[in-house]
């Protein structure tokens, strides 16, 4: 039996196969072209401050799509689908799941799920992803009224902001609250969980209950933050949506927790929006890769750790924040530092790292920023805000 490796500066991967000499050449031309292709090279996302999706896949992803079951996913018959799924839903202590194939469409089947017979409103933090990032999907796709609420304390949603401004009333004016949409983290920032309690339990006792959503795209980084686990998530939210492409580092994918009932909507849902796909192991493999290896493995945190360091710093240096720095996002305040976009985003092209658009000002850790990238950013945050001429 012969073995062949490939390798890449962070990972690698090896196989063994046997079989005749024709078959072995025709195994040996696919590692080849592995090892030349865009997964053996993933250091390319080493410097980029872009966003923390900015990761590019691993070589045991690679594997895992390789070794994964290729049932149906739409019929509910892939084993690595139906696994992830389990997994997953046991995580944050739900009945079931359903794999979507981004935080959008996650959301937006979540939201359409959770509201049956308009008129009805969602209630939301004004800064939320559903309201600013998914095309107006709710608007679009329920129909739904959207209460946008500045949180009084600056920083997040409390129940007396939730009392103030959720719809109650039935009369024929009204559109009433049937969603409450939270968002852990927002904007990078971590909402108490005493916060998260006491709305949840407010909401429950409502006739009838509000649904209380989680957008947790980034869930996993308060979690990682010590601020909650996923179980005590769980026990506060009917739903709850979870990247995996966001800091996890898989290439596609969300999945949406819930009752087995509201996940069986969730199916209808999905399907309408065209999320159903066929051999979605292509998809689960390597998310569940990203679970183990990246949250679970402890690779988030020493994330986190370069954000903190990076943002005090800056401070250090005399720069400003726009707010403090609690998980993987720093924000950078470009004007109360005395900097134009224009100086900030040239001055980062002489160091070799990306930053900038889609948030200008804003810089995220995702575990691939290496060492190297990171000594570079402080130097560039050296040369911008103390410049020597
Ligand atoms: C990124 C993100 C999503 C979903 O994004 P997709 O690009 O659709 O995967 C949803 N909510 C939050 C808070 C996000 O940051």
């Amino acid at each position: 039996m012969a073995t062949s490796t490939i390798a890449s500066t962070k990972n690698e991967i090896s196989f063994q196969f046997e079989g005749s000499d024709d078959a072995q050449q025709e195994r040996q031309r696919l590692l080849d072209s592995i090892s030349k292709s865009a997964w053996a090279h993933n250091n390319e996302s080493s410097n980029d401050f872009r966003s923390d999706f900015f990761t590019k896949p691993t070589l045991p992803m690679l594997e895992a799509v390789i070794s994964t079951s290729l049932g149906d996913g739409d019929m509910g018959e892939d084993a690595t689908t139906n696994s992830l799924c389990e997994y997953v839903a046991g995580l944050v202590g739900h009945d079931a799941s359903i794999l979507v194939m981004s935080g959008s469409m996650g959301n937006q089947v979540a939201l359409r799920s959770a509201l049956k017979a308009p008129p009805y409103s969602i209630l939301a933090d004004y800064r939320g992803h559903i309201i600013n990032w998914e095309s107006g999907g709710a608007t679009a796709l329920c129909g739904a009224l959207i209460k946008m609420v500045v949180p009084s304390n600056g920083h997040h949603l409390t129940l007396d902001d939730v009392k103030k401004h959720a719809i109650l009333s039935e009369t024929y004016y009204d559109a009433p609250t049937r969603v409450i949409s939270l968002e852990n983290t927002l904007w990078g920032t971590v909402m108490p969980l005493s916060d998260i309690r006491a709305i949840s339990k407010w909401a429950r006792i409502q006739d009838p209950p509000i649904h209380m959503h989680l957008d947790g795209a980034r869930l996993w980084e308060a979690v990682v933050a010590g601020a909650c686990t996923l179980r005590e998530m769980g026990e506060c939210f009917d739903s709850i949506q979870l990247c995996f492409t966001k800091g996890l580092g898989a290439p596609i994918g969300s999945i949406v927790t819930g009752t087995s009932e509201f996940i069986k909507r969730a199916n209808w849902a999905r399907k309408h929006l065209g999320g159903s796909t066929r051999q979605s192991g292509v998809i689960a493999a390597p998310a569940r890769v990203a679970i183990d290896d990246v949250f679970l493995g402890g690779k988030m945190k020493l994330a986190q750790e370069k954000a903190r360091r990076a943002a005090a710093l800056w401070e250090e240096l005399g720069g400003r924040l726009q707010f403090a720095t609690e998980t993987n996002l720093v924000w950078l305040d470009l004007e109360k530092s005395g900097l134009t976009l224009e100086q900030y985003n040239a001055t980062a092209s002489k160091f070799d790292i990306k930053v900038g658009e889609p948030v200008n000002g804003r810089l995220a850790f995702h575990y691939q920023i290496s060492d190297e990238a990171f000594v570079r950013l402080c130097e560039f945050f050296r040369a911008v805000l103390k410049p020597t001429s």
